[in-house]
């Protein structure tokens, strides 16, 4: 079985070659088909996005072709900033920005109601029409100044349930066994491990 990647990024490719390394899956990279494509992500939904990212990539390459959508989500916010985390500080807002604002937005918040969760959903759209969707979330709260250097977006502001570090203090190694896209990736590889034995 072949599955594209619509990703860019390479930490997403190299994070998903490694959990399907023992099945008959070859990973293909929009880099390997010379394909060049952003989707505007201006769904609802997570799932909204992924399929959306998935779905305009399959109907370049006919290819199965496997997407995700991922953000943060903080109780005390209603769930922002949700499926606006890459922009919530304005369209070409960078990380710290965004890192800022959601301090901010937080500042007269207690620890107790400081609970955030990240979620990831992953989309993986065949030919035929056929779409499977996964989800993972992971547990945390935002801390009150960044912490930590590793990772990327919100992750020196992220204290893990149960290890109370901040993602962005863990080694990438780490963070990748118990992240968000870790839980939907390996749910994933479950329902395909069923259907390569059917
Ligand atoms: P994407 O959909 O995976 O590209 O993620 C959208 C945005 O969500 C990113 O730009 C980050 O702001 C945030 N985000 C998603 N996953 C993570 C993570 O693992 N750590 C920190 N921020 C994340």
């Amino acid at each position: 079985m072949e599955i594209v990647v619509a990703t860019h990024n390479q930490g997403k490719l190299s994070e998903i070659k490694h959990i399907f390394k023992d099945l008959p899956i070859t990973i293909l990279s929009l880099k390997d088909l010379g394909i060049s494509i952003d989707t505007v992500e201006d769904q609802i939904s997570f799932e909204g996005n992924a399929i959306k990212k998935a779905m305009e990539t399959m109907k370049l390459t006919n290819k199965i072709t496997l997407a995700d959508d991922s953000g943060l989500e903080v109780e005390a916010l209603g769930g922002q900033p949700g499926i606006y985390s890459a922009r919530f500080a304005g369209p070409n807002a960078n990380d710290e920005q965004n890192n800022i604002k959601l301090l901010k937005m937080l500042e007269n918040t207690p620890i107790k109601k400081r609970k955030a969760q990240f979620r990831c959903c992953m989309a993986l759209v065949y030919p035929s029409g056929k779409i499977i969707t996964t989800n993972g979330i992971c547990h945390g709260k935002i801390g009150f100044k960044p912490v930590g250097n590793n990772g990327f977006g919100y992750d020196p502001l992220f204290i893990v349930d149960g290890l109370e570090k901040t993602f962005a203090e863990l080694p990438d190694g780490q963070k990748n066994l118990i992240s968000h896209r870790a839980i939907a990736l390996k749910e994933l590889r479950n329902v395909l491990f069923e259907e390569l034995k059917s």
